[in-house]
């Protein structure tokens, strides 16, 4: 009889459970260990998803329907003529028609294609720096999407690639709402601004629709424990342990080893080395993983209000869209140029949901230690633009910034991604130059976290290809 596989999943987070799920239907023997109170990590913080993917839904046995429905975004105007955005469509919230309807809905058009030619570089693992037999599938796919682009779309994709989002919108359509919003999604959850070079590629992985996140973690947690992935909450590892230069499994804050063949980690590649000791990987390795840009410049904030917000302009009908304050691209630039000097910018960027008489918001390029009440006081000056009186309102207000949500959940630099998504730090370099194919260090170890390749949100696709490259290591 064959023995399984036994494998230690470290973190329960999006990543981790889908990892976990992929590693039990292949048979192994695999136990998930969550320092955390709830299985969940960053995604308690999220309010919508896109994903996760329609492979890592398929790993953990669900369908997307179970999901929930996808939901529009409203992109505020302080003007009070707000846009309604579903998909391709754009049309102001009144119902009337936009002008940019037409450009808004061939460049969505165009973006959609453009993903689509992208997903075989998301979907696996970048492809080796040596041309190696595993690596072809996955570029001749991508070499093949890219070709049914036609000559047109294929130059138009290779010109825009590396070019910033600024540019993008402000080719397509005139300033306002709708390139605010192209531009904030392109930025969302990095440290940095839609003029940075690289800010398309973030966008193109942001076309699926959105959905409300409620419950998420949860389903993820029961569908990857009915897949067989052993859920262990409230215990930490505290080290990776090693025999002949192998991992052989973990010790846990209690002193409890747990014995294994494979250990796989969804933390940051910094806190994974932690958790190795150094003296596991070369110096070079460390100082490569030493130097990963991982400073966030996403927060979260609650506001409880005294009763539902009003937003002149925007019937409360449309209370349950997701609600985007992004007014110009100039708007999300100006909102990202303080934070490189550490400081807060009055009229940060922010998208938002309404909860009764609750707002929850995500407010983007907030300084890492920013302190909760000047988050608080920067969020509320921008949302009077759209909800005057506001302030007056709040009963209660809550943030985290960056530095809490790093101390929360280990994220480096409490960051989105675990690790800035940049050219730098993308593909082949990510998490850094000679680890993009999930393994990592001394054999038996691996990351399947939003650090690894292709990054954060929750997409489950990290977890996903670490698993496979594990499972493929142990054949
Ligand atoms: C403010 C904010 C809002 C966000 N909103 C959204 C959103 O709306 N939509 C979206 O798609 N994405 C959102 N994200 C990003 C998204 O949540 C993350 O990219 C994704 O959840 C990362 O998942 P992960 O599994 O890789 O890592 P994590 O979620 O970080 O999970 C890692 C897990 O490991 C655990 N852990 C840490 N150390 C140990 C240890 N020593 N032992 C055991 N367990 C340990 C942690 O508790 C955690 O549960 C948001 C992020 C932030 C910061």
């Amino acid at each position: 009889m064959t023995r399984k596989v036994k494998a230690v999943v470290i973190g329960a987070g999006v990543n981790g459970l889908v990892a976990a799920a992929a590693l039990a239907r292949a048979g192994g023997d695999v136990t998930v260990i969550e320092r955390g109170s709830a299985p969940c990590g960053m995604m308690a913080l999220g309010l919508f998803a896109r994903g996760p993917h329609p492979a890592a839904l398929e790993t953990l046995g669900l369908k997307a329907a179970a999901l929930g429905p996808a939901i529009s975004t409203v992109a505020l105007c302080p003007s009070g003529r707000h846009v309604m955005v579903e998909g391709a469509e754009a049309r102001f919230a009144d119902g009337s028609a936009h002008p940019g309807a037409e450009r808004w809905r061939v460049l969505s058009h165009r973006l959609d294609r453009f993903a689509t030619a992208l997903a075989p570089l998301l979907t696996g693992a970048p492809p080796p720096m040596r041309l190696r037999a595993e690596g072809l599938p996955g570029l001749l796919r991508f070499a093949l999407r890219l070709r049914l682009l036609g000559a047109r779309d294929m130059r138009e994709l290779l010109r825009i690639g590396l070019s910033n989002a600024a540019d993008l919108a402000a080719d397509a359509l005139p300033e306002g709402p709708l390139p605010g919003l192209l531009a904030f999604d392109s930025v969302l959850g990095s440290r940095a601004g839609p003029m940075a070079p690289g800010t398309v590629v973030p966008l193109l992985r942001r076309r699926a629709p959105l959905r409300r996140m409620d419950g998420l973690a949860a389903r993820l947690a029961a569908a990857s424990e009915g897949k067989g992935g052993r859920l262990r909450i409230g215990a930490g590892v505290a080290r990776i342990l090693f025999e002949d230069d192998r991992a052989r499994g973990v010790l846990l804050d209690d002193g409890e080893r747990v014995e294994a063949d494979l250990v796989i980690s969804s933390l940051g590649a910094a806190p994974t080395l932690a958790l190795a000791g150094a003296e596991q990987f070369d110096i070079e390795a460390q100082r490569r993983i030493r130097t990963i840009r991982a400073v966030g410049a996403a927060a979260r904030v609650d506001l409880y209000l005294a009763a539902p917000p009003r937003i002149p302009g925007l019937d409360p009908a449309h209370h349950g869209a997701r609600l985007v304050l992004a007014p110009s691209v100039q708007a999300v630039e100006r909102a990202f140029d303080p934070v490189k000097y550490g400081r807060l910018p009055a009229l940060p960027v922010m998208e938002g949901r309404i909860d009764g008489a609750r707002l929850s918001l995500t407010v983007q390029c907030v300084p890492y230690g920013a302190p909760h009440d000047r988050i608080v006081a920067a969020s509320l000056a921008a949302l009077e633009m759209v909800a005057p009186g506001i302030g007056g309102e709040i009963r209660q207000a809550e943030a985290l910034s960056p530095a809490d949500i790093e101390a929360m959940t280990g994220a480096p630099g409490g960051h989105w991604h675990h690790g800035e998504i940049a050219l730098d730090q993308f593909l082949t370099l990510r998490p850094a130059n000679g680890m993009a194919r999930y393994a990592m260090g001394p054999p038996g170890l691996f990351l399947c976290g939003a650090g690894a390749h292709p990054g954060g949100d929750v997409t489950g696709l990290p977890g996903l290809n670490g698993a496979r490259a594990a499972l493929e290591a142990m054949r």
